[in-house]
């Protein structure tokens, strides 16, 4: 028997839900339980493919395609659950199946109504996730208790319990206990209210972790409890983390929180292996190394735009033991600045993905700096077509090159549509999405990192490097090592005579865990590594 549970947010937004969520998955997986991960968001978008990074932060993109919310991203780096289409549902999607259903007289002529077709529809995808493999489904709800907008998903998981026994269901809502200065002391009431809220609808919370910036005391506690119809046990601290995100699985294991879990469903399991963890954990604390990346794009402004990008950064200083620090870069800065004023002291670039002409100019001049100047760059996505943009421009003498999403008229469309992209009008759900394999090039940086010569990574894109300029590239010092299997497609590009300077037309930065850094995020830091400890040689000589 599968059993669910339930993650619901309280108070304000922003709590770290999906950080919790992947938390306590990865607690349930150390203790040896197959877990699998969904979050359900309430908004009207089918998926938030086609939301500005403005509104949503990242995309995050899964093996098969499917676009999804950024906290799906928290789920692949903390577990192993396989994530696919079925992890992320919005209101958009389940009324789009329902009104399909509708259109197509599945409702055998009855009034289609929120109660009980949109919430079965909701029922019904929750428990899709529940099969023989795996022995608890975690739900996250997006959205705070009290929005309309999560009413449908709120009243859906108070019924699945009637449906399979309150015994195999769990309720688990996250809540922020303020400290308030003026008055010297932390404050319940929030928590009271929310909970309040979510019991009002016929759900009883059975576990709250407080989200607090002080220590919470057994008083403290016990209002909680009391107020909130919980037993004391299950009143879990939940302190702000200044250093990592991965100290938080550790700190809820500190509080128990696993254990409350198996005892409330009745499982047995192993005593949890977190040595890994342990270990990340303490190679973050202990760095021997310190450097600089530039991450140069249109969305620096925006702390969730390039969010897997920043953690892959990070893993890959867990692994090399160095401490990355990451500045964002809005890619019109350099346009205004210029690359030498704003790029000079780092030891690394990386230029994300992205859509649109702005910045684009500044991108390929941060590209050209940072090639000439032999520092380690790793283009992504937009990235790398950028990064073909210079080289066609300064290397190969192509005057004009650009890409046809920038450039319909110019001479040299080095970067250009992808043939199956041509009549496509629908914007969702339309680009190259999801894993594709690649073959590399024997000898090349990227096979050097990978360790092997056929790869797979996840896309999502809609133009591509034109095969066209391919001879006339190469014949300017551009190398090839990544292309789809028939050679048609050009995934990865690089230069021989620089310490790294690798492009991708793919987004590895969707693949890295901390525990296991990506490759590609491995070898820039490992060269923006040995960079720093060149130039601080030069200096000090
Ligand atoms: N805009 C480019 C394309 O569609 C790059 C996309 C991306 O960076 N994700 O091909």
């Amino acid at each position: 028997m599968t059993r669910h549970l339930f993650v619901t947010g309280g108070v304000v937004s922003s709590l770290g839900k999906g950080l919790t969520s992947a938390s306590i998955g990865m607690l349930l997986e150390a203790r040896g339980l197959r877990v699998k991960m969904q979050k359900l968001d309430p908004y009207i978008n089918v998926d938030p493919g086609t939301m500005s990074p403005y509104q949503h932060g990242e995309v995050y993109v899964l093996d098969d395609g499917s676009e999804t919310d950024l906290d799906l991203g928290h789920y692949e780096r903390f577990t192993t659950t396989p994530l696919t289409r079925d992890s992320n549902y919005t209101t958009g999607q389940i009324y789009l199946s329902v009104i399909n259903k509708e259109r197509r007289g599945e409702f055998l002529g009855k009034t289609v109504q929120v109660i009980p077709h949109v919430t079965n529809e909701i029922k019904e995808v929750v428990r899709r996730l529940a099969d023989d493999d795996t022995d608890i489904v975690i739900t996250e709800i997006g959205g705070t208790v009290g929005d309309i907008e999560s009413l449908p998903f709120l009243e859906a998981i108070r019924q699945i319990p009637l449906d399979i026994g309150r015994e195999n269901c769990m309720f688990i809502h996250l809540t922020l206990v303020p400290y308030l200065k003026a008055a010297g002391e932390l404050k319940t009431k929030p928590t009271q209210h929310s909970v309040g809220l979510l019991r009002q609808i016929g759900i009883q919370p059975d576990v709250l972790i407080c989200r607090t910036e002080r220590g919470l005391d057994v008083s403290d506690r016990e209002k909680i409890a009391l107020f909130c119809n919980v037993p004391l046990e299950a009143v879990i601290e939940e302190r702000d983390k200044d250093f990592s995100i991965y100290e938080v699985p550790l700190s809820l294991q500190n509080n128990r929180l696993d254990e409350l879990i198996l005892k409330r469903f009745g499982m047995q399991s192993i005593s949890p292996d977190l040595d890994q963890w342990h270990d990340l954990l303490h190679r973050l604390r202990n760095p021997e190394h310190e450097i600089s990346i530039a991450v140069v794009g249109k969305y620096a402004d925006h702390r969730d735009a390039y969010k897997s990008i920043y953690e892959a950064l990070d893993h890959g200083g867990i692994e090399h033991r160095a401490q990355v620090r990451v500045q964002p870069i809005k890619s019109e800065d350099v346009e205004r600045e210029g690359a030498e004023r704003l790029l000079s002291g780092f030891d690394g670039l990386i230029v994300p993905g992205g859509f649109g002409e702005r910045g684009i100019e500044g991108k390929v001049e941060a590209i050209r700096f940072a090639r000439e100047r032999g520092m380690p760059f790793l283009g992504i996505c937009l990235g790398m077509q950028c990064a073909v943009i210079d080289v066609a421009r300064n290397l190969a003498g192509l005057e004009g090159a650009h890409s046809t999403e920038f450039s319909r008229s110019t001479p040299h469309p080095v970067i250009c549509l992808l043939e199956e992209q041509h009549g496509v009008v629908e914007k969702g759900g339309t680009m190259r999405l999801g894993s594709q394999p690649a073959i590399l090039l024997d000898g090349s940086k990227a096979a050097l990192a990978y360790g092997t010569q056929s790869i797979s990574e996840r896309h999502r894109h809609r133009y591509e490097f034109n095969g066209h300029y391919r001879n006339a590239l190469e014949a300017a010092g551009l190398v090839v090592s990544g292309t789809s299997p028939d050679g048609s497609l050009v995934e990865i590009v690089e230069l021989a005579d620089h310490p790294w300077f690798v492009a991708v037309q793919f987004h590895p930065e969707f693949k890295s865990k901390p525990t296991q850094a990506h490759p590609l995020f491995s070898g820039l830091v490992a060269a923006s590594v040995v960079r720093h400890a060149g130039s601080a040689w030069v200096t000090e000589a």
